[in-house]
């Protein structure tokens, strides 16, 4: 099907990217996943070819590249293994934040790294206590002089074992009402005093991808580490989610379609009874229904980047799209297992490793039942 927003430029991105990826993380992903992390070297690697946050603005040294790269980079990452998401999360998620509310020092200090691999990026809005409520983030960050004292836990923060800076949303004003405009971003740095990283966590999935507990403890943060002005944390929120969600549905979409692809060789070349199983009409309805229903995705999520790109206001579709596309990742995965049978169930098939990688993707990023009271408030329900 063809892509309007992907150039021929983009495709031969996609090409070295792919070439890349095959060369320096398959061979490893398993050894990534026992240590339950990717190695800095290998993030240098990928900032060396260019393929970190290539959207930042060429007057900080990056390729201005539109969100069609974006697009590729996500797609392809997520080709290797999901457990590849922190990419996405870097590029993506949290480095748009200081791009696009840093102030003229914050860029100069920090995209480069973010460029080159050698800053790696985590945001943490989760707490042991809150997830999703947002608005009643307790970590409190309290002005002394020229610092602000932060005290709080954050919990499940992508990259935030690797991370050298994290985008903190914080409680700034503890008396505000409504909670929502007490709350600010603070970028803290790993090496500030009494900032503490807790072990890795034991996921269920994603095993290659660091997660972990932040544990801040009378930490001071410069006063300047704030992003944007004090107060707006919340509404910053708002405004990025949108290309967060976008991008899970996104990577969701690209699991689902290698899910099948892989199945449908997996169908051809096992046999039972004398049969292919592929001429079993279960598989085929199977395989017909699932194929069906990733064309529907494919346009709406297509649909939805073209609008993202013209900076169209989606929050709504994406948040229909970030929960069916979700659902329909781990609706394939259990299907697609079904139909490789015992084997589906094997460490060493594919397909084993997406059913569990993909399960949490209905809940982060906001979870399905938060897409749909989104959804339902906007239909003035
Ligand atoms: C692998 C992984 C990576 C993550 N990465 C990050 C990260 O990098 N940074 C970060 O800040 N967070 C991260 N998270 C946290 C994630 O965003 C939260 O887990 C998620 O927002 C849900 O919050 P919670 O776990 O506290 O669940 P809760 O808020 O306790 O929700 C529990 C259940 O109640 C439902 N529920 C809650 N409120 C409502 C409501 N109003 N109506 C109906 N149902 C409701 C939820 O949908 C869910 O099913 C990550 C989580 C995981 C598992």
């Amino acid at each position: 099907m063809k892509r309007p927003f992907l150039k021929e430029e983009h495709e031969m991105f996609r090409k070295s990217l792919r070439q890349f990826l095959e060369k320096e993380a398959a061979p490893y992903l398993e050894e990534w996943e026992a240590k339950k992390q990717i190695p800095r070297s290998f993030w240098k690697k990928v900032g060396e070819q260019g393929f970190l946050c290539p959207q930042v603005d060429e007057k900080y040294g990056g390729l201005h590249a539109d969100f069609g790269y974006a697009v590729v980079l996500a797609e392809e990452f997520d080709r290797i293994s999901v457990g590849m998401v922190g990419f996405s999360l870097h590029n993506d998620i949290v480095i748009p934040y200081i791009e696009s509310l840093g102030t003229e020092a914050q860029k100069q200090c920090w995209l480069s790294g973010a460029m080159s691999g050698e800053l790696i990026s985590a945001i943490a809005m989760t707490e042991p206590g809150v997830g999703s409520d947002l608005a009643a983030v307790q970590t409190t960050a309290i002005k002394d002089g020229d610092h602000y004292i932060v005290n709080g836990e954050k919990t499940f923060i992508t990259n935030g074992f690797s991370a050298d800076i994290v985008v903190t949303v914080c409680r700034t004003d503890p008396k505000s009402d409504p909670l929502y405009r007490g709350l600010s971003l603070l970028v803290i740095e790993a090496d500030s005093p009494g900032f503490t990283k807790g072990k890795k966590l034991n996921k269920l999935g994603q095993h290659a991808n660091d997660t972990c507990e932040l544990i801040f403890e009378d930490t001071r943060v410069p006063a300047e580490n704030l992003l944007g002005e004090e107060g707006k944390g919340f509404y910053y929120l708002m405004d990025h989610l949108q290309q967060e969600r976008l991008l899970v549905a996104i990577q969701s979409m690209a699991s689902a379609e290698l899910m099948l692809e892989e199945t449908i060789e997996y169908v051809k070349q096992r046999s039972a009874f004398g049969r292919q199983i592929s001429q079993f009409q279960n598989t085929q309805f199977k395989l017909a229904e699932l194929q069906t229903e990733l064309e529907i995705g494919r346009v709406f999520i297509d649909r939805l980047i073209e609008e993202h790109m013209k900076e169209e206001e989606i929050v709504t579709q994406v948040s229909m799209a970030k929960w069916w596309t979700t659902e329909l990742a781990k609706k394939v995965a259990s299907e697609c297992m079904q139909l490789h049978g015992g084997y589906g169930y094997m460490e060493e098939y594919e397909i084993a490793r997406r059913y569990r990688d993909v399960a949490v993707s209905s809940i982060y990023a906001g979870s399905n039942e938060i897409m749909k009271t989104i959804i339902a408030k906007n239909m003035n329900l």
